[in-house]
This record gives C-alpha cells, sequence and structure tokens, in this order.
C-alpha cells in the first residue's frame, strides 16, 4: 500500500510522455428508446477530444448518463464511434485488423465496474483470470498458466491459493481485485477503468484505488479511471476530465480542476464552493438542481446553461469553446478566464 496521503494532496504531474491514446471528435448516438420519437437519437458522446500521455492517470467524472461508459467503450475498441477517431501509439483503435488488432486488444484493457457478473459464475479464478492469457496464446502449458495466474493474483494483493475458488466466495473488493488481474493478464500499457469502485462500500473503495495507484506506479500503467464523484478520482490523477451531456466541461491538471476550477459544473461537482458571477458582487453557492438534461435533446448554446448560477444571454445561444481558465485547465465556459479561485 502506498503511504496515506494528505486530503488536500493531488498528485503532480505525470512526467510527459508522448501521447499513447489519443481521441479526436469522438461522436457517438443510439436509437432512443421507446417513445421518443423514431428518429430520436440520445447523443451519447458528441465531440471529445482527449490526449492521454503514456503513463498518466486521467481521471474522468461526471453524473449518470454523460457518457463516461460510451467513451470508455470506444477507447478500448468495443464500440465504435459514429464520427472521430481513437488512436493508440498511431494506430487506429476502431479498424485496424489482424495482428494488429491483436496487439491493440493486448495493449488496451478495461476493467468494469462489477467485472466478474459477465462471467461464468461456474469457472475457478484461475480460468477466469486465465481466460485472456488463452485467448492471446500467452502461457504455454497448464504449469506456466498456472504460474502466471498465481503471479497475476498476488500483484493485486489476493492469495495464489484463491485461484480455486469460486467468484461467489469473494467479498466486493476481491471480486475488482480479480477483474484488475484478468485485465492485466495481457500486460497491458493502457487499462480503462469504468468506475471500478462505484459499487463497493466506501471502506473498501480506497483500498481499491490505492492498488490502482500502486500498480499504475510499479507498472508504469497509463489509466484512465472513470467515477461519477470527483472525490474518488483526487488523488489517483495527475490529470482530470469532467464530462456533461457528452461533451467536455472542463480538462486539466488535477490540482487545476480541483483548486481553480473554470467551470462552473466542476465547482458544483465539487460541493459548494462560493463563486463570483462575472457581472454580479458577491458570492453565490453553487448547488445542482434536478437531473441533466435528456441527451436525445441537449439544450442549444452552453448545454449547462439550465442548471448554471452565472447564466448569461450569450450562454443560451452561443456555444462555449474551449477557453483557458485561471488554474492552467481549459473549460467550456464563456466567462472561464473569470473565474475566481476558491475562497475561504
Ligand atoms: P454514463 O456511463 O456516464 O452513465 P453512458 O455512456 O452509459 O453514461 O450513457 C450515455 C447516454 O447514452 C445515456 O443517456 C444512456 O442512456 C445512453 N446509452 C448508453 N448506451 C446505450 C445503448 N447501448 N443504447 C441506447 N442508449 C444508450
Ligand atoms: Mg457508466
Amino acid at each position: 500500500m502506498p503511504p496515506p496521503e494528505s486530503p488536500t494532496a493531488t498528485r503532480p504531474p505525470a512526467p510527459t510522455g508522448e501521447p499513447l491514446l489519443v481521441a479526436t471528435g469522438l461522436r457517438k448516438t443510439y436509437r432512443a428508446g421507446r417513445g421518443t420519437g423514431r428518429s430520436a437519437r440520445v447523443h451519447a458522446v458528441d465531440g471529445v477530444d482527449l490526449s492521454i500521455a503514456a503513463g498518466e492517470t486521467l481521471g474522468v467524472v461526471g453524473e449518470s448518463g454523460c457518457g463516461k461508459s460510451t467513451l470508455a467503450r470506444m477507447l478500448v475498441g468495443l464500440e465504435r464511434p459514429d464520427a472521430g477517431t481513437v488512436r493508440y501509439a498511431g494506430s487506429d483503435v476502431a479498424t485496424a485488423r489482424g495482428t494488429r488488432r491483436r496487439d491493440l486488444r493486448r495493449a488496451v484493457q478495461m476493467v468494469f465496474q462489477d467485472p466478474l457478473t459477465s462471467l461464468n459464475p461456474r469457472l475457478p479464478v484461475l480460468d477466469l483470470v486465465a481466460e485472456p492469457l488463452d485467448v492471446h496464446r500467452l502461457a504455454r502449458g497448464a504449469a506456466a498458466r498456472r504460474d502466471r495466474v498465481a503471479e497475476l493474483l498476488e500483484l493485486v494483493g489476493l492469495a495464489p491459493e484463491m485461484m480455486h475458488r469460486f467468484p461467489h466466495e469473494f467479498s466486493g473488493g476481491q471480486r475488482q481485485r480479480i477483474g484488475i488481474a484478468r485485465a492485466l493478464a495481457t500486460e497491458p500499457r493502457v487499462v480503462v477503468c469504468d468506475e471500478p469502485v462505484s459499487a463497493l462500500d466506501v471502506s473498501v473503495q480506497a483500498q481499491v484505488v490505492n492498488l490502482l495507484a500502486e500498480l499504475q506506479r510499479r507498472l508504469g500503467l497509463t489509466l484512465v479511471f472513470i467515477a461519477h464523484d470527483l472525490g474518488v478520482v483526487r488523488h489517483v490523477s495527475h490529470r482530470v476530465a469532467v464530462m456533461y451531456l457528452g461533451r467536455l466541461a472542463e480538462i486539466g491538471p488535477a490540482a487545476a480542476v480541483y483548486q481553480q476550477p473554470a467551470h462552473p459544473y466542476s465547482r458544483a461537482l465539487l460541493g459548494s464552493v462560493p463563486v463570483r458571477h462575472p457581472s454580479q458582487r458577491g458570492r453565490q453557492r453553487v448547488t445542482l438542481a434536478g437531473d441533466p438534461p435528456s441527451p436525445v435533446d441537449p439544450p442549444a448554446g452552453c448545454r449547462f446553461h439550465t442548471r448554471c448560477p452565472i447564466v448569461h444571454d450569450l450562454c443560451r445561444t452561443g456555444e462555449p469553446p474551449l477557453l483557458a481558465g485561471p488554474g492552467g485547465s481549459i473549460a467550456a465556459c464563456h466567462f472561464a478566464a473569470e473565474a475566481k479561485p476558491p475562497v475561504g
């Protein structure tokens, strides 16, 4: 376990490596459910650009339904974007074929919220963790296979003997460790974790978060860590992206997003952080009222304007570009540059 970090600490920027995973203009729509009209589309991800450096941890946060899982599936190549590309080390993840595709699958792995639910409950952990080894032919013979699974279980803090047990015999935290072991079996360079601790008791969440942070450091992994809460990714993220209704609201170094958030939505997610209205004196408490608008028919102008405490006429019609905030992040807010550091 890494040493405990102070509650306000954020990680320093990762050594700026080459961009390893680059998403450009990503879009994905789905057919909307019944009662929404025949041609209605859900704009799940609607124009996202991301560049993730080798060896860095990017936290991705936002409310349920904002497109985090859709983004994650496109990043690992499980889902094909309607527009835009994801490139891993220069190769298009969606269109790669043959050996190149196999190499990509091996290099970019995903950890799910409850990674064992989709797997055969009758198989012992040995076979569950070894499945990626079998698929990619990474272990020759039963002994080598077993040794590698033992090694992987130790890597995630589980006893190797546990390989003979079945999924139902494990606690939530242990099941997630098994999911992580499975994801690491192919020796990936990138691991996209989609809400890996959201289903866990709060007391267990920190252990799994610390494990991921430790593995990131030890193995030099590039990590995308998705959560709906900014608090969860705080200590493990070098950079943080905040999503709202299929788009990036803000992205930047963790210290900037937590200490000088430039988007009113980030401030709202961070809690009741006082902000100053650009045209008004005095402070205001930011709280998020109600649910986000439907991604079937997102608001015109700034997507956040219907819930924004500092909304202006401009916000109802003009779509904000990503603008530099005072702390070093960029935010899709017309008033990003005017954001004040939190007071008190
Ligand atoms: P998050 O992970 O942030 O909760 P998702 O990416 O799961 O968000 O979903 C984004 C939006 O796309 C939601 O409105 C969701 O209902 C919709 N959506 C996601 N997957 C599908 C799908 N396979 N078919 C139809 N709609 C989907
Ligand atoms: Mg999700």
